[in-house]
Formats: C-alpha cells, structure tokens, sequence
C-alpha cells in the first residue's frame, strides 16, 4: 500500500530560538488511534492536504504516536495564577507542541496536541484527555471563530482507543489544535518567579517580533508591548462579553499574549443576560463570572506588567512602576471604548454620540434581573428597528421599561444615517442567531460519547454560520427548556 507523505512544513521558531523554554518530547504510543473529526476548511487555510491527513496515518500524528517529519515536538514552561494563588511550575502536562506552519497567506501557527501523554510538567496527571472536553473545546473554539472572536481552533480530534479514569472510565482522545502562538502570561511569570530577566527580555523579544513586530524599534518597546497585549485582551473580552461567553477558568496560564481565546475548559454561553452568570463547578466566589471578566483581564494584565518591570527599566523600578501601572489604569477606559464601539453596532448605530454609552448601560440595567435572553433580544432588536416590536417585548417579563428604553434608542436613531433596512442588515451581520447553547451542547457531547456522532456534527454545521437564519434549524435558536436545570460545567479535562 503506498502512503502519500502529508506535507506539513515546518518552520519552528520556538524550538530553535528558545532553547531553555522547554523540553524536547514526544507522545506516548496510542493503542488504536481513530480520527474522529478533521477540520477541512482550516486545514486548507494552512495548506495541509486533507487526503493525506484525514487517515489513519493522520490519526497516528494526531494522537501523539508518530511525529511527522520536521516536527520538533515540545512540552513548554509555564507558571501562573491559579483563581488568585500562584504556582511556580505547570506547564504543558498533557500536551504536546509539534512545532510551527505557515498558512497560505505566511501567518504563522502553532500546532499542538493535546491529550498526548504525560510530559516533565504532568505532576499528578496523567497526561491524557477525555473525549468529551476534547469534542467541547473542538466546538466552542469553531464557535467562537465563526461569532468573529479570535481564538485557537481545532485541526482534529482523535480517540487513542484507550480507557482514562476521571470521576468514571471515559475514552481518551486528543485535540489537535492551532494557535498563532501558545505564549501565555503564565509564560513570562515562570521565568520572571526564577528572577531569569534574560529570559524573560528574550521571551519579550520573541513575542514582540512573532504578533507585533511593528513595536521592534520602538524605543519603549516592552512598555508598548504591555500596550499592545492589553489591547488585544481588552478586545477579547468585550467580544466575550457582547456574545455572552463566559470562559470560565482565566487563570494567568490561560491567558494567550496574542490576544486568542485559549484552553476551553468549563466555559459557556449565558442564555440570560446576568453579569452574575458562572458556570464552572469549581468557581465557587464568581471569580470568573460574566461580568467580572474585564476586572479579571486587568488582574492578569498586572501580573504581566509585573514581568516587565526590569525591562522597562532596569535601573530605576519606581519609574517602571509608574509607567506600567498607568498603562493597567488604562485598561478599563480601553476595554468600554472597545466594548461601546461593539455595542453601538449591536443597537444598529452607525454614528457616535457621546451619550451613547448611557443608553447602552440603561439597556443593560433593564435586562439584568428580567431573565432576558442575550442571544435573541439583540436578534430581535433588528425586528423592531424596522418597527416590529412584539418579539422583543416577549422577552420581558416586565415590559414597562424596555418600552420606555426603545423609545429612547428611536429617538437617536433619528439623528443616525442608515434606514431601517440597512440598520437591520447591518445588526443581523453582528448578531448571531446561533450560539452554543448549553442544553444543546450537552445533548450532542452525551450522543457523540454514546457514539453517535450525528447530533454533534449537525450542531458544529449550524454553528459554523452563526448570523443566517435558515429555515429549519428553530430548535437551535432559543434558550434551555425549563426542565435542563441549572447548568454546571466541570474541568473534567
Ligand atoms: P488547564 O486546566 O488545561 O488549563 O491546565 C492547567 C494545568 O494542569 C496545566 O499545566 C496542564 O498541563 C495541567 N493538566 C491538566 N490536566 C492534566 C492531566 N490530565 N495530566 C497532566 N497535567 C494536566
Ligand atoms: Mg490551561
């Protein structure tokens, strides 16, 4: 039988240029290996051959056993802050970096494994994955894609056809995923806790040349740096917040410098509109719950900048101290610029007023408290810019308010340029229909575990196209029935 070569090539920067930042490895052996999902759109994006991959030879990459040719697989360092508390070594326990690729217009990313065994970093785990939170992060991250938020992606997911023990016996698999680069905060702290500001300064200048290389001849460049990655964090949770998606687990180890939604773990999507919202089992204080997630970002972004100082300035840390801690008090007035500018969208403005951002915060405080559906009120909210007002005002339980609200929001959209076709186009291009609803996710990872895969793939298909509305797929746009229960998700990774 011959056996086309799959033409990964690769070009791995972080192998070759950071040596001390990880350790060479590779995968445990899987017993069976079976794809059970391959992404053959991303995998165009890179240029892969999906006929070569998308076989059993792919599948032996793809869990761990076999390293294609050119691959310089690697468990990398990390540290981080764990919900407030730091620990000084993680790392990569269950995955794998089998290096970097170019996609067709020379972007690069990394691909890395995860669920591929244990690593030096595993401590008590046992390096692997479960099926479930691997077809979970495969989902959420397609979903978040498609809703126009960055994020890493999924190439594939592979069962090892091994049993792996959580709270019960659970087929293993692996993810492997795409990311523009798996750099996390957490990254900078480990080298940072060991007082190595050599490392840390090279860490910088790896991460400034590989996602903002026009900072390298800034004269300031680790203060623009810490800018640029606020920036890029400040743009990820106000897309988080203007979709409902609460990540669950934003530990400084899980927070990507490249600005990319990372490492799905207990995450969802809020069907009602509630700042309160947590889904995780173990995020018992709310830490990361919907509303705090902007708070949180600033948190992690000072556990950045802390990394930073003695780059900043070496020889005078007071300095150093001023001028980053004016960038963290920054942050927030970033975050609601960005945040409003997303929400004027959503409310179908097209021009800027100042007091816009009080009519956007009068909308929220008539949600909060009405169990208002995120999702379908700004999908509605299209209908009654052209002056149907019915769906909307069925969300409420108490009408009164939202009444005197909409009659706001038409007074300025008065004083707006677009007319009420154009505005509802424009809404219904950045208000999705379709998000990963709870009740809808746990009835596909249940069927696909039972080894049903249909429910699964219908849903990743409606997912996909989130904005168009297509006859048929009315069970997929509206919230849990009342009998799905409060909704709790676990790191069962
Ligand atoms: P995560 O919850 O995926 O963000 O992981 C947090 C840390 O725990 C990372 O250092 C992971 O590598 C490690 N970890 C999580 N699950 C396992 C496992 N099953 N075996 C070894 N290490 C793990
Ligand atoms: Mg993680």
């Amino acid at each position: 039988m011959t056996r086309r070569d799959p033409d990964f090539i690769f070009d791995n920067t972080y192998a070759h240029q950071l040596e001390g930042f990880y350790v060479a490895w590779k995968g445990e052996e899987a017993p069976a290996p079976e794809i059970v999902l391959f992404n053959d759109d991303l995998a165009s994006d890179l240029g892969l051959d999906s006929a070569a991959l998308n076989t059993d030879h792919g599948a032996a990459i793809f869990s761990g056993s076999v390293a294609p040719e050119g691959a310089d697989p690697l468990a990398q360092a990390y540290a981080g802050h764990q919900f407030g508390g730091f620990s000084e070594q993680l790392g990569d326990g269950r995955a794998l970096l089998l290096g970097e690729v170019l996609d067709k217009s020379g972007v690069r990313y990394d691909l890395q494994l995860k669920g591929s065994g244990r690593t030096p970093f595993s401590r008590g785990g046992d390096g692997k994955a479960a099926l479930g939170p691997v077809l979970r992060e495969y989902l959420m991250g397609e979903a978040m894609h498609a809703l126009d938020v960055p994020t890493t992606r999924a190439l594939a997911a592979v069962t090892t056809g091994e049993d792996i023990v959580r709270e019960s016996v659970k087929q293993g698999a692996v993810l492997a995923r795409v990311a523009s680069s798996h750099l996390r905060v957490g990254t900078f702290q480990f080298f940072a806790a060991r007082k190595e500001w050599d490392k840390v300064r090279q860490l910088a200048d790896y991460a400034i040349e590989r996602h903002y290389p026009e900072l390298t001849g800034d004269d300031q460049k680790y203060l623009a740096f810490l800018v640029a990655v606020s920036n890029r964090q400040a743009a990820l949770v106000a897309g988080w917040l203007q979709v409902g998606f609460v990540h669950g687990v934003m530990n400084t180890d899980n927070v990507a410098i490249s600005g990319e939604t990372i490492d799905y773990g207990p995450c969802a999507f809020v069907d009602a509109y509630d700042p309160k919202a947590v889904f995780s089992s173990i995020d018992r204080r709310g830490r990361y719950a919907l509303g705090n997630q902007p708070v949180i970002a600033q948190w992690n972004l000072t556990r950045l900048a802390e990394t930073l100082l003695p780059l900043i300035d070496p020889d005078d840390s007071e300095y150093a101290i001023r001028l980053a801690t004016d960038v963290i008090n920054g942050f927030m007035d970033r975050y609601t610029d960005i945040w409003t500018a997303g929400m004027r969208t959503k409310i179908g403005l097209a021009s800027h007023e100042d007091s816009d951002a009080a009519l956007i915060d009068d909308l929220f405080s008539e949600m909060e408290g009405q169990s208002v559906d995120h999702t379908l009120f700004f999908r509605h909210l299209a209908q009654a810019a052209l002056g149907q007002d019915e769906q909307v005002l069925a969300l409420f339980d108490d009408s009164g308010k939202i009444t005197s609200w909409l009659a706001l929001w038409r007074e300025r959209l008065l004083r707006d340029p677009q007319n009420p076709d154009e505005r509802a186009k424009a809404m219904n291009l950045v208000n999705p229909v379709y998000i990963p609803r709870n009740h809808r996710v746990e009835e596909a990872l249940q069927a696909a575990e039972a080894g049903d895969m249909a429910p699964y793939r219908k849903l990743l298909e409606v997912l996909s196209d989130p904005f168009t509305k297509r006859d048929g797929l009315e069970g997929f746009e509206g919230p849990a029935p009342c009998d799905f229960g409060p909704y709790k998700t676990f790191c069962g990774t």
